[in-house]
């Protein structure tokens, strides 16, 4: 069993916040595990916490449509989530709450080891670009060492707000422009480390 699955059973029988209480099932998160991009949404919703599976209702379905219209499937990159069990009514998960599964992806993100980070939604974001307002910063990458982190919306809000919709369609059309980044940087003699960097490529 490698150390993701372990992971994710342990996950599956966590009750470090009471949103264990109210769940069908935990919601690990699924992909590759050596994934080169990394999707991070905000927590399980209705179909989510049915099925066990991130990304699997209406919001999940607009996500694979934007990663076909890109030229990915959904099958090769990594979907994870801030919370990974479904807050009452699909409110917004509490601090204690987030603080309380951070060790969760924080360890995923060790063992997949992502060169791009994309953040969907608010909640995610905040953990890369605390303080920001994702109506300002959307679409606008940083790059720490090797790794760029890529602020969008989440889908659901494009499925409320149409006008919201542009906004992450043209955010994930930029993705493959990041990849070609990802390229150079590997190809640099000495990275950065641990120094931010705002990245202007468009
Ligand atoms: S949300 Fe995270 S910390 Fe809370 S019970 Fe579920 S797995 Fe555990």
């Amino acid at each position: 069993m490698s150390e993701l699955t372990e992971l994710y059973e342990e996950v599956r029988t966590c009750e470090k916040c009471i949103l264990s209480q109210g769940r069908t099932h935990a919601v690990p998160g699924e992909g590759p595990e050596n994934a080169e991009i990394m999707f991070i949404g905000e927590g399980p919703g209705f179909h989510e916490d049915r099925q066990g599976r991130p990304f699997v209702g209406a919001a999940g379905k607009l996500l694979e449509e934007l990663l076909t219209s890109i030229g990915l499937s959904r099958e090769q990159v990594y979907i994870a989530n801030v919370v990974k069990c479904r807050p009452p009514g699909n409110r917004d998960p509490q601090p204690e709450e987030i603080d309380a599964c951070r060790p969760y992806l924080d360890r995923q993100i060790e063992l997949v080891r992502p060169h791009l980070i994309v953040t969907l939604g608010r909640f995610s974001m905040q953990r890369y670009f605390p303080g920001a307002s994702i109506s300002r910063i959307h679409g606008q990458p940083k790059r720490i060492g090797s790794v760029i982190y890529y602020p969008m919306f989440h889908p659901a809000a494009a499925l409320h707000q149409p006008r919201w919709r542009t906004l992450v369609e043209e955010d994930m059309a930029r993705i493959p422009e990041l990849l070609a980044k990802l390229e150079d940087i590997e190809e640099e003699e000495e990275p950065m480390l641990g120094q931010a960097e705002q990245l202007s490529l468009f």
